[in-house]
């Protein structure tokens, strides 16, 4: 069938793009570079196939990897006017929707979810400092991805080149197997035991399996590359045989594999996938054709077909660390236009670690940052009061409808707290809003929910925010599927880029899509900050550019007279001279 190019939700699509949203056929694959539309065409196909009355929007599911991905595609799905018809959420939320409804059928208690993971290893390992125990909580992540139970750990670890946190696989296998026993005696779940439940149940429940493929009959899965094994049999368990499934990916942007996701699953989707069709989509609608060379160079391939007009070449600039968040706070500044968004621009960093110095730099430097703990919803006051006012154990459903009739009634004594009002000013106001469209997201799942599912939600979820306009700091990996006009890429030395731990060939492979994944964030303008020399550990040392720094552009010290000038290097070039004596 030719579709109607003059359709609203075809017009302005490609060829490739309008047979993604059109075809019939399933198990379908979309496989396509960054910013080509996948999404897009996600979304649009959802509202092109209800428009057409070829899938009931209330029975259709798209899973993304982050409820901000979620959000932002029933935000999409709104514009194009599908209401809050279609479930949109992570695996696990959408799975923790599955467990609750079933223990409500069945007249069980809702299942109890483990507050912290790692509070728990903390607890079985004493002596175990943060980081160690960072390492566990990721370790034992990996394994449930894979599906590896404790005695198999040692054969997978060595099958898979790991090194266990603590070195030895039989002591790491040990606690594994003590952590998974300790959630069995407080009968707790952690997130993977969610996954894991709700496959049990599709398997042993064929009653509860039926309603709940009814349900989803519409499957579509954004981000495929970083589907992981359990995910994957997951998905499998959920599709019937009425059912459709879409899933779209970027082998190149193939970022969790540390994680337990297996990249194999997209690049022989047509082995995993029995009879899937696969399509590509060629053009990308994001970048200038500046952005994607640098792209194309950093994967050693042809850049994508651009069609946006030609831009500025990317910038690198190598300073010292003492000068990063000056430097940077004047690149943001020079860029920020009066009137505009500072959400236009971003600044991504390989590392957590990197990013809290900075954003306390640049918010001393006057400059506004959205960094997700800056504005995280849970810790502003106003939302935890109302957190803390409502019960535990009350429906969601009625406390936020009690709490928007409140916002909408300002003179109602409406308090969170003792005689606190819930939105006494513009700024708390905010706050309650967006926690208000967290919580309809969250019963958008799960209908009956209570309050304390939500707040664990809400908990594991670092970037539930309120909206401000800000910067945006994040990670490569958080910065994942989304795009900003300007996108500022810092610390772009060995160590970072790639990360020291990074030793095996493929670790390395990950590494370099993880900076495609950074460049390919922005529309127009890229620029690369690096450091010849920065504080690490209390110490002052010499850094080298990332070995893929070249394949961006030449760096250009900001010691030329403009530069000076506005940063008074001369106070710089004393402590750089203090450092040297030091030495
Ligand atoms: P990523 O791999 O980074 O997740 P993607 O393939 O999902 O990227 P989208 O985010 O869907 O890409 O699209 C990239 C940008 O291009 C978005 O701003 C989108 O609105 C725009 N875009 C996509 N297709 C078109 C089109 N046909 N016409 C105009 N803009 C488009
Ligand atoms: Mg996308």
């Amino acid at each position: 069938m030719v579709a109607d190019a003059e359709h609203p939700l075809l017009a302005g699509l490609t060829v490739e793009q309008r047979d993604a949203v059109t075809s019939r056929a399933s198990p379908m694959c979309i496989i396509a570079g960054a910013g080509s539309g996948k999404t897009r065409v996600l979304t649009r196909r959802i509202a092109w196939q209800a428009s057409e009355g070829r899938a009931d929007p209330r029975r259709t599911l798209a899973v993304t990897f982050t409820r901000r991905a979620a959000r932002e595609l029933r935000g999409r799905l709104r514009r194009l006017g599908l209401n809050d018809d279609v479930r949109a959420g992570t695996f696990h939320a959408v799975a923790l929707a599955q467990l609750r409804r079933h223990a409500a059928d069945s007249g069980r208690r809702p299942p109890r979810i483990l507050d912290s993971a790692g509070g728990l290893i903390a607890e079985l390992r004493p002596r175990a400092d943060r980081a160690a125990v960072a390492d566990i909580v990721n370790e034992i992540g990996w394994c449930r991805a894979r599906l590896v139970v404790p005695e198999e750990y040692p054969e997978a670890a060595r099958a898979a080149g790991r090194r266990p946190p603590g070195g030895r696989v039989d002591r790491f296998a040990q606690l594994f197997a003590d952590y998974e026993s300790a959630k069995g005696r407080r009968r707790v779940l952690d997130f993977d035991d969610v996954l894991a439940r709700s496959l049990e149940l599709m398997a042993t429940e064929p009653k509860h399996a039926a309603a709940h493929r009814w349900l989803h009959q519409h499957v579509l899965v954004d981000e495929f590359q970083d589907i992981n094994p359990l995910q994957f049999a997951l998905l499998e368990s959920w599709l019937g045989p009425d059912s459709t499934l879409v899933v779209v990916g970027d082998p190149d942007q193939a970022i969790y594999g540390w994680n337990g996701a297996d990249p194999g699953l997209i690049d022989a989707v047509g082995e995993h996938l029995r009879g899937c069709a696969v399509l590509h989509m060629r053009t990308n609608f994001r970048s200038t054709p500046q952005v994607l060379a640098a792209a194309g160079r950093v994967m050693d391939r042809e850049p994508q077909p651009a069609v946006r007009p030609p831009g500025d070449e990317p910038t690198v600039t190598v300073c010292d660390g003492s000068e990063e968040a000056a430097v940077l706070a004047r690149a943001v500044r020079h860029r920020h236009r009066p009137g505009s968004r500072w959400r236009r621009q971003a600044v991504l960093a390989r590392t957590n670690a990197q990013l809290e110095p900075l954003r306390r730099a640049l918010v001393r430097h006057g400059i506004p940052v959205a960094a997700p703990n800056e504005r995280s919803l849970i810790r502003r006051p106003e939302v935890a009061a109302l957190l803390t006012a409502w019960p535990a154990d009350a429906s969601l459903a009625s406390c936020t409808a009690e709490t928007g009739q409140q916002l909408r009634d300002p003179d109602s004594a409406a308090t969170a707290s003792a005689g606190t009002p819930i939105a006494a000013t513009p700024e708390a106001r905010a706050g309650v809003e967006a926690l208000m469209e967290f919580a309809n997201d969250h019963l958008s799942l799960d209908p009956d929910s209570t309050v304390g599912s939500f707040r664990t939600a809400l908990r594991a979820d670092d970037r539930a925010v309120a909206p401000v306009d800000g910067v945006d700091l994040m990670t490569f990996h958080a910065a994942k599927g989304l795009e900003w006009p300007i996108v500022h890429v810092v610390g772009m030395e060995d160590g970072f880029v790639p990360i020291a731990h990074a030793r095996t060939a493929t670790a390395m492979a990950e590494e370099r899509r993880l900076l495609h994944v950074a460049v390919t964030r922005a529309e127009q303008e890229l620029h690369v900050l690096w450091c010849d020399r920065r504080d690490l550990g209390g110490e002052s040392v010499d850094r080298e550019p990332s070995r893929w720094l070249e394949m961006i552009g030449a760096s250009r010290s900001p010691d030329d007279a403009e530069s000076r000038k506005a940063l008074n290097l001369k106070g710089v070039a004393r402590a750089r001279r203090a450092i040297a004596d030091r030495d």
